[in-house]
């Protein structure tokens, strides 16, 4: 192996717990687990491509490095010991190893490091992943003291130093093992030029697998609302790929893999409408028979743009519209609330035959029971085709986050005497998640979510759904109760 070419294995590590689905490229890559149903816990669990390995492998290569791609995904390992002979068979021998957490998988992944250090020893190791946007996670996990290199930066944007052996403290937010001790030279994070990419390498994944690409056309936003992983993980400057790129990654997506629908995964998708508005003409011209879906902004979006971007291939819009509350979107520094324009758009887009999928968060800073049930009216005035409604899930360095802490809505006594069992209890998502207001309890956030979901499902139910009626109900009844109760001063769920 020549110094020029050095064989570099990419990791997404299994998890074993079949309860779970683990969303690693959501929350901007920060990740959740959600629970899945119990009859499928025999299933294989669906696969959404981790953008980032197939970017970071595709810039070793243009590195002349030989990147291998392991995202046990695709494989789904059910034992430890399945997942370690399928791992030496795919890569016998490599001369780095980066593995992309989240925090949901953060502590299997430092768990099973010590299985690759069986595997590959003298190899070094390093963690990566969105989650190190945050000071604290990489603080956690420098205490644990399994990784070689902790990779706070964009991985793209370092990884060909890292691997070539560049001095680590010349390296942007790379904190490197020396001595017993982490040392890091340069702690800004250094972000990737997104028009720089080289096209994603999916030809090192299984993508017979997939039923979607990810793509992602830009990082960044400027707009900062303050529970947001995408602010603080990409941070506040938008950075693209112009939209003959952009083409040429999609083009090749569908030309070499046949792909038929793609997520476009960037924050906020629509923000220079300018470039959307080539990319869509570039798109229709190609003529490429690609269907695909995007998030974005509803005060980036109007029906001619819709429009377009339909004519394009768009079938699923999704947005956040998170509260109807005016006291939860000053704290949450969300300033759009034009609703009208908001509806004028999922109308727009409904009438095309776009799917629309509306997201709100109750029981966010500032919220109350009746600002939730106004979020619920909201939903109904807007006639999305889906909305969902979730409770606060604050993310590790937002906001959010350290408000929820120093107001004691998150464990602050458990988050100074055991910093494991806190992190432990993060990344959890749709269930039971504690609420951020004292004007809501817990027990009432829960069922203020359920109710939420349950209304907006018998919307779209045919039939009298009496089960569902008296379940809806049962919660209202709930949440009035415990009102009730703390009115007085009991302290109630
Ligand atoms: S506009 Fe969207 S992507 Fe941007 S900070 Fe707010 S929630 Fe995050």
């Amino acid at each position: 192996m020549t110094e020029a070419g050095k064989t570099v294995l990419l990791l997404s590590l299994p998890n074993y717990d079949r309860r779970y689905m683990f969303h690693k490229e959501m929350g901007s890559g920060v990740g959740f687990k959600s629970l899945r149903a119990p009859k499928n816990h025999g299933r294989p669990r669906q696969i959404y491509a981790i953008a980032e390995l197939q970017y970071a492998a595709a810039v070793l290569r243009a590195a002349g490095h030989r990147p291998i791609i392991d995202d046990d995904q695709y494989r789904d390992s059910t034992s430890r010991g399945l997942y370690r002979t399928a791992l030496k068979e795919r890569c016998p021998d490599c001369a780095a190893i980066f593995v992309r957490t989240s925090l949901p998988t953060l502590f299997l992944d430092l768990e099973q490091a010590e299985l690759l250090r069986e595997l590959y020893p003298g190899v070094p190791l390093y963690i990566f992943g969105p989650l190190f946007a945050a000071a604290e996670m990489v603080d956690f996990v420098k205490s644990r003291k399994v990784y070689d290199g902790v990779v706070a930066s964009e991985i793209e944007a370092v990884i060909t130093d890292i691997v070539e052996g560049r001095d680590p403290a010349e390296i942007q937010g790379l904190y490197h093992l020396r001595e017993g001790a982490y040392d890091c030279g340069n702690p800004a994070r250094a972000l990737t030029n997104m028009q720089d990419l080289p096209l994603p390498a999916y030809d090192l994944v299984d993508t017979g697998k997939l039923d979607r690409f990810i793509v992602q056309t830009s990082r960044g936003c400027p707009i900062g609302c303050n529970y947001c992983p995408y602010f603080i993980s990409q941070g506040n400057k938008f950075r693209a790929k112009t939209a003959e790129r952009s083409l040429e990654e999609i083009r090749h997506l569908v030309e070499t893999f046949g792909a038929k629908r793609l997520i476009i995964h960037d924050p906020i998708f629509t923000l220079d409408r300018k470039r959307i508005e080539r990319l869509c003409e570039l798109l229709i011209e190609a003529d490429l028979g690609v269907e695909w879906e995007c998030e974005s902004h509803m005060n980036h979006l109007d029906p001619a743009l819709i429009e377009l971007m339909y004519r394009a291939g768009l079938r699923i819009l999704a947005y956040g519209v998170e509260s109807a509350n005016e006291e939860v979107l000053k704290k949450a520094n969300r300033r759009f609330k034009n609703w009208e324009k908001m509806k004028e758009n999922i109308e727009a887009a409904k009438k095309l035959g776009i799917e629309t999928r509306a997201y709100f968060i109750l029981a966010l800073p500032g919220d109350t029971v009746e600002g939730a049930y106004a979020t619920m009216a909201l939903a109904r005035h807007l006639g999305s085709d889906y909305s969902k409604f979730n409770l606060p899930n604050p993310y590790p360095g937002t906001g959010a986050y350290d408000l929820a802490l120093a107001e004691g809505r998150l464990d602050r006594a458990l988050f100074e005497r055991d910093r494991e069992a806190f992190y432990r209890a993060r990344g959890l998502h749709g269930h039971n998640e504690p609420s951020m207001t004292e004007d809501i309890s817990d027990l009432q956030a829960q069922y203020l979510s359920r109710i939420g979901n349950h209304s907006m499902l018998l919307e779209r139910e045919t039939g009298l759904s009496l089960t569902r009626r008296s379940k809806i109900a049962a919660y209202k009844v709930a949440v009035q109760g415990i009102s009730a109760l703390r009115q007085v001063g009991l302290p109630v769920g």
